[in-house]
């Protein structure tokens, strides 16, 4: 490959401005000409392109969303979008293209490695919801922000002796949750991966500030019900009045944390190697420490694990 370009797809997430930036810059120091596509797929389908050099990616290591925006693109699920969109990267000479986003982006990485263009796919989502990685671009931050905010609820639930709902993101992945859970000291942590009964919930709360708890979370991962319904029903059976606090989107805002920059960073600069040497339809990831790159066909395919060791030990711990 001699050209190659770059867009951010699906929904924005923290860091991802980090990898554009490493791409970019490890396509210019290995002599490739770079090109930027605003607003994911939609933006190749008008043909938004324009042409990276080592200033266009400046000052951007630090910030939270996209400089080159992110979409989601009805035409692309077509095959008439994807042939369209192969044909505006060969018509500018581009062979080879970074995807940064989610799974539906993985998939459209995918259509245009079957019509000649080399891709690889970097996962950008907050939702840590990409198999073959052990962490996404955004994740690290995403919890960081949970942790952040329930810290400050806990200052004044200890005040007043009073007990948190807060419902976080993560799709169907308990992940935000869970890691969330942990580094908070949250007493239940409610994620779709692991059934969970709200009355036997509400008795340990109950029981626990009879022994003298002063405060207590539950978290709940938006994939395993709404913090407003959980906290009824809790409610319900302990005449508990939980308080409830949706974080929403502050979750996906921000800078990013030193993991998501380094972690965009290698990840960025390893997609470019990898296209590089030709290869193609892969989706990049760290697994141990290590960065490896899977088929993108298996990524899309397979369910990510969920990590029950770390989740009993959250457990054990919040008695
Ligand atoms: P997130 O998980 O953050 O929402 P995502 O990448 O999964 O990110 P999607 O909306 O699923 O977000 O996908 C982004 C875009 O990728 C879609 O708008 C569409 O243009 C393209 N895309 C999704 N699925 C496919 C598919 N099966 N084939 C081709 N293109 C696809």
């Amino acid at each position: 490959v001699k050209k190659i370009a770059v867009l951010t797809s699906g929904g924005d997430s923290q860091g991802m401005n980090a990898a554009v930036r490493a791409v970019v810059r490890s396509a210019l120091f290995r002599g490739l000409e770079v090109y930027g596509v605003q607003r994911g797929y939609q933006g190749l389908l008008n043909e938004d392109l324009r042409q990276m050099d080592l200033r266009s990616v400046g000052d951007i290591i630090q910030r939270g969303g996209t400089i080159l925006q992110t979409a989601r693109c009805k035409e692309f699920l077509t095959p008439e979008g994807q042939q369209r969109g192969a044909e505006v990267l060969r018509k500018n000479g581009i062979d080879g293209l970074v995807v940064i986003g989610g799974d539906g982006s993985y998939q459209g990485a995918n259509k245009l490695s079957k019509l000649g263009i080399k891709t690889m796919g970097l996962p950008g989502t907050i939702d840590n919801d990409i198999p073959f990685t052990d962490f996404t671009i955004g994740f690290d931050t995403a919890v960081s922000i949970v942790v952040d905010a329930i810290n400050k609820l806990r200052d004044t639930m200890t005040s007043h002796e009073r007990s948190s709902v807060v419902e976080v993101m993560g799709r169907h992945c308990g992940d935000i949750a869970l890691y969330a859970g942990l580094a908070s000291g949250a007493e239940s942590i409610l994620v779709p991966e692991v059934p969970f009964d709200i009355k036997e919930i509400s008795s340990r709360m109950k029981e626990n500030f009879q022994n003298g708890k002063r405060h207590s979370i539950v978290i709940v991962a938006e994939g395993a019900g709404k913090g407003e319904d959980i906290s009824r029903e809790i409610t319900e059976y302990s005449g508990i009045e939980p308080r409830v606090t949706v974080l929403g989107h502050i979750q996906r805002g921000g800078t990013p944390t030193h993991n998501d920059r380094i972690l965009a960073s290698r990840l960025g600069d390893f997609a470019v190697q990898k296209l590089t040497e030709g290869d193609s339809a892969k989706g990049c990831g760290i697994i141990k420490g290590e960065l490896v790159t899977t088929d993108i066909d298996k990524v899309v395919s397979t369910k990510k694990g969920f990590d029950m060791d770390l989740y009993n030990l959250a457990i054990r711990l919040a008695q």
